[in-house]
């Protein structure tokens, strides 16, 4: 079942990896119980769905039914096919997988029969090699010279270019198609990963140029440390000072933070994440000891960036610059975080320096207090309101000043992030800088909350839409389904008791399809060897909606525990059921006899079509 892999690989790798460390890396869990439970990645969750079972090794969320095995998680969460998964994570417990157990597609050549279909792992292995030959560049002692003094000139040290994964591309325009040639590295691969411009035909082929050109490079890497892309300076004021790699199937800059990798544990730990701008700024918090801190790639906060921030932290401090863009920035990422529920503060470096600049001023006590004497939101938007239309002259501005502090108290009774007591202190003070009734006020509250309401509805219905796989699995109809249903629930849990099953009921007697792909691979395993646990009958599974049915099935089966009397009922009714099919098709083989013999009595007779009609 396992596809191009050994079953004994899968196993393998599946016993040399802990589920609990790999979604720990893109969730936060806790610990409740025996189990660890965290926000369910897969749909858009807001109190902790997803379950991790550390014993049996799998993961399930209670809401939208996603499930499975280390490989079902990855698979989903990394849209890998299984093999790639099982490639991933045997990467990841550094074991070795012999190429004929998993024959490669021929992704490195260049011929037109070429799969458009890119493969994320070998991408981010292209990018890993690319990353190694920017940092060389920046060590040669010529080419990188003047690359170096700009770095340690921004006072980032020798630690952090190392940590970091700084480099170099070369002010050659062809400096890494050269190295990639000559090290025989698969061109294709640069290109999609959009390292290299151009069409690449073949080797020869003149009209190829390397996309960063003369600029310090900024490795990205996602939570798991794949490199999915780069960020690059311009050292010659050429081009725009900041360009970033293209969207690949790796990295979407609008769901990805810098350094998330790096500042996870602390984030986690400290409950709060620290969101700055720039990569500089960035790299200076760590470098000065405060590791709780991300950066976002060029654009302000996304909804895809409250969403991975909600995983691992409760608390988000955007820090931004105190000019007209940081403030028009934060103010466009609050209401992201607000309806994020996030709970939010924005703290702003002072004197219109940037957090890299006053790191290096003030150092890691100014920064934290900084952080520490964050702005509440809808204290920022109301010092906002009233600077705002103190200034406006016009009514038109004025009231677009008041729309936007509407807005936002709206977006935050939606998330729940306001008590009744403060809207009504706030509605008082709108009341009293606008001389507008508070009635009035509240009426234009509630008008935007149901706006919010019926937009979240309709995001809600996405969403639902969106796990329409996971949710419709059909069970069956009838006690004969839920009987099928209820043998797997309990032999799943316990499979010693297969024993008073064999011989009695195969897996033939299933006739719901999804269950009786349940009971193949099931009894398949149980026939083979004893004892089968949950998670080598997942590592038998490549589906994903498959995994999904299966641990259902088993988290449904240990909820009701009373196996044995379960399954003694379930047998039962199994073959009644079965003596019933067996019945009627000896019913339907009677029919055929009478049918044959009324024939036959009327064979000398009169009309034929009249038997035929009895049919
Ligand atoms: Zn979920």
């Amino acid at each position: 079942m396992a596809g191009m892999f050994d079953n004994s690989v899968v196993l393998e790798v599946q016993q040399a990896t802990d589920i609990v460390d790999v979604i720990g890396e893109h969730v936060s869990l806790k610990k409740k119980g025996r189990e660890m439970v965290g926000l369910c990645p897969f749909h858009d969750d807001h109190r902790p769905s997803m379950n991790v079972n550390p014993v049996k090794q799998i993961f399930k969320c209670f809401s939208c039914g996603a499930g499975g095995d280390v490989f079902k998680f990855i698979q989903m969460r990394e849209n890998l096919t299984f093999p790639q998964a099982v490639e991933r994570l045997a990467e990841r417990a550094n074991i070795r997988l012999q190429k004929t157990e998993y024959r490669r597609q021929n992704t490195g050549g260049q011929g037109p029969e070429q799969p458009e279909e890119v493969d994320p792992n070998r991408l981010a292995k292209a990018n890993a090699w690319a990353a190694k030959y920017f940092q060389k560049t920046l060590e040669d002692v010529e080419i990188g010279k003047l690359a170096r003094d700009y770095v340690a000139e921004r006072k980032i040290s020798a630690e952090s270019v190392k940590k970091w994964q700084i480099g170099l591309a070369s002010s050659a325009p062809d400096g890494l198609i050269n190295a990639a040639k000559a090290q025989k590295a698969p061109l294709k691969l640069l290109e999609q990963a959009g390292l290299i411009v151009g069409q690449v035909q073949d080797l020869s082929d003149h009209r190829l140029a390397d996309k960063f050109v003369n600029r310090l490079m900024f490795t990205i890497t996602d939570v798991t440390g794949r490199v999915i892309g780069f960020g690059g300076r311009t050292l010659d004021e050429n081009g725009a000072k900041y360009i970033n790699s293209p969207t690949t199937v790796l990295f979407d800059k609008s769901n990805c933070l810098y350094g998330l990798e790096q500042a996870r544990h602390e984030i986690v730990a400290t409950g709060t994440a620290v969101v700055v701008e720039g990569y500089t700024d960035c790299i200076m918090a760590h470098q000065f000891g405060c590791c709780n801190v991300v950066a976002t790639l060029g654009t302000s906060l996304t909804a895809g960036h409250g969403r991975m921030l909600r995983r691992y932290a409760k608390k988000v401090v955007l820090v931004f610059d105190s000019d007209v863009a940081g403030m028009e920035a934060a103010n466009r990422a609050l209401d992201v975080c607000l309806a994020q529920r996030l709970d939010i503060k924005l703290a702003s470096v002072p004197q219109g320096k940037d957090p890299c600049d006053f790191l290096l001023a003030a150092g890691k006590e100014g920064f934290e207090r900084v952080v520490n004497g964050a702005a509440d939101v809808f204290q920022f938007k109301w010092d906002r309101l009233t600077e705002k239309f103190g200034k406006e002259d016009t009514l038109a501005g004025k009231r677009a000043a008041v729309e936007e502090y509407l807005d936002t108290i709206a977006t935050g009774l939606q998330a729940g992030k306001i008590a009744e007591i403060d809207l009504g202190l706030r509605v008082n003070q709108i009341s009293r800088i606008i001389g507008l009734d508070s009635r009035q006020i509240n009426a234009e509250l509630n008008r935007r909350l149901g706006r919010a309401a019926r937009a979240a509805g309709y995001a809600r219905g996405q969403a639902t839409r969106g796990n329409l796989a996971v949710q419709a699995i059909d069970y069956g109809q009838g006690l004969a389904a839920a009987a099928q249903r209820e043998m797997l629930e309990v032999l799943l849990n316990e499979p010693a008791l297969y024993d008073s099953v064999r011989g009695k009921i195969s897996a033939g007697a299933f006739d719901v399809p999804v269950l009786a792909q349940v009971a193949a691979i099931l009894f398949e395993a149980l026939d083979a060897g004893a004892d089968v646990s949950l998670n080598q009958i997942l590592a038998r599974v490549e589906s994903v909606e498959l995994g999904n049915c299966i641990t259902g099935l088993a988290q449904a089966g240990h909820e009701k525990g009373n196996f044995e009397s379960r399954l003694a009922g379930a047998m039962e009714t199994i073959a009644r059921y079965q003596a019933q099919k067996q019945d009627s098709k000896l019913g339907a083989v009677e029919n055929e006899s009478d049918f044959l013999r009324s024939k036959h009595k009327n064979a000398g007779g009169q009309n034929r079509h009249i038997v035929g009609m009895v049919e």
